[in-house]
């Protein structure tokens, strides 16, 4: 079973995927929980040089989006296709639905190639479940904030207005709407106990199936 946690930043993907992954491990299931951009050692370098801030000059969006697609094809064969061959619940924190969302809709590229780009990045491993975390960006934003050191520099996510982020919320709910076989939208809002359980409601069913 392979189930992928999006959303913008600070709507608590990894807060949810741990809370996860302890309750299904504590009902004896097999999990392997990876992130992305990285998941490999080589995803993860990639994650260095994409993420890094400090550069002085932003990539171009196809540099860009090939990079994330070279690590995620990485982190497809070297770590999520094995998992799942061992029969283990496997728990993505952003996937293909991320470069969809931040390539696609942001960064305004070829939707063909980004299409054909996607599959060979997937290579047939497509998720059983995508949760969708959904939050006002102001909630979002303000989490983000929150959590990050005062002194160190702001994200560069951080750094955009919150249109951005409203054109990035609507992007993924549209690819729930469209898609509602794989995909889960789930309020984000409140305490993380509330959203564990809002969760696991639609994770249950899809583990008992
Ligand atoms: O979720 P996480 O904080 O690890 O994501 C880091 C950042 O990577 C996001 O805020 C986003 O700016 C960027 N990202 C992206 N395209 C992707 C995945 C992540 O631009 N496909």
């Amino acid at each position: 079973l392979f189930i992928t946690f999006e959303g913008g930043d600070g709507t608590g993907k990894s807060t949810q995927i741990a809370r996860l992954a302890e309750r299904l491990r504590g009902t004896g299931h097999a999990v392997t929980v990876s992130r992305e951009p990285g998941g490999t050692p080589g995803a993860e370098a990639v994650r260095h040089v994409v993420l890094d801030t400090s550069a002085a000059e932003p990539f171009g969006p196809y540099f860009e989006a090939m990079l994330f697609a070279a690590a995620r094809n990485d982190h497809v064969e070297q770590k999520i296709r094995p998992a799942l061959r061992d029969g283990h619940i496997v728990l993505v924190d952003r996937f293909m639905d991320s470069t969809r969302v931040y390539q696609g809709v942001s960064a305004d590229l070829d939707p063909d190639f980004l299409q054909a780009l996607e599959r060979v990045a997937i290579a047939g491993v497509v998720p059983d479940l995508t949760i969708i975390l959904d939050l006002p960006p102001e909630e979002g934003l303000k989490r983000a904030h929150a959590r990050r050191d005062p002194d160190a520099p702001a994200d560069r996510f951080e750094k955009e207005d919150i249109a951005a982020h409203e054109i990035r919320r609507n992007a993924f709910l549209d690819i729930a709407r469209r898609e509602p076989d794989r995909c889960r939208v789930v309020d984000a809002s409140g305490d993380p106990d509330a959203v564990a359980e809002r969760v696991w409601a639609v994770v249950r069913d899809a583990v008992e199936a």
